[in-house]
């Protein structure tokens, strides 16, 4: 489809509490993978994340539960972080790409990092999540073809924060709940000098 005929307005963000951050979305059919509606879904996810910004979307924060995920980390997102955060979370630039249908495996379970982590449909808030070091991810890229990953660090935080909003799980599930702040307390009190 000519770029001119997409509307790339970005979506509406559903915030925790709407009923379709906790369904379990349905995976998608590589007809409807190829169509598009899905093609344009995926253009308007992507303008979305970056006008948020944000360093992932699933298709369930934007209402729609089906199994779609977009990522994308750039340098200029942590900036602000100083050179020993970005070394502690193993922080590096990720390309723009798409995940379908995703399954995860956690690589070792015993291997497990804790860091502060927010999300665009918890708006204003961030907690402490034990997350695994290092994941596998298998899934369908944009054309439907058959993608594996194998990521670590802050990339495979992200990969589990994604794929746990396919499935109705939200990262504040996974908060240590006397960590809860909002971002301005986290900034003021939480944060490491
Ligand atoms: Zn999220």
């Amino acid at each position: 489809m000519d770029q001119s005929e997409i509307n790339v307005e970005s979506l509406p963000i559903v915030q925790i509490g709407h009923p379709v951050l906790r369904t379990c979305a349905r995976s998608l059919t590589l007809a409807e993978i190829h169509s598009p509606e899905i093609q344009q879904l995926i253009y308007q996810m992507k303008t979305t994340m970056h006008q948020a910004p944000g360093v992932g979307l699933a298709a369930p924060q934007v209402g729609l539960p089906v199994q779609l995920i977009v990522i994308e980390d750039k340098q200029d997102y942590f900036t602000q972080l100083t050179e020993k955060e970005i070394r502690e979370r193993d922080r590096r630039p990720i390309p723009f790409h798409v995940l379908i249908n995703p399954k995860l495996i956690v690589d070792d379970k015993d291997k497990q990092v804790e860091f502060y982590e927010g999300c665009l449909s918890m708006k204003g808030f961030t907690g402490e999540v034990s997350r695994a070091l290092t994941v596998t991810v298998e899934a369908l890229n944009e054309k439907g073809e058959p993608i594996t990953i194998h990521a670590s660090g802050w990339y495979a935080r992200i990969l589990q924060h994604e794929v746990d909003h396919l499935h109705g799980i939200l990262c504040v599930d996974h908060t240590k709940p006397k960590t809860l702040t909002t971002l301005e307390n986290y900034k003021n009190f939480h944060r490491s000098p």
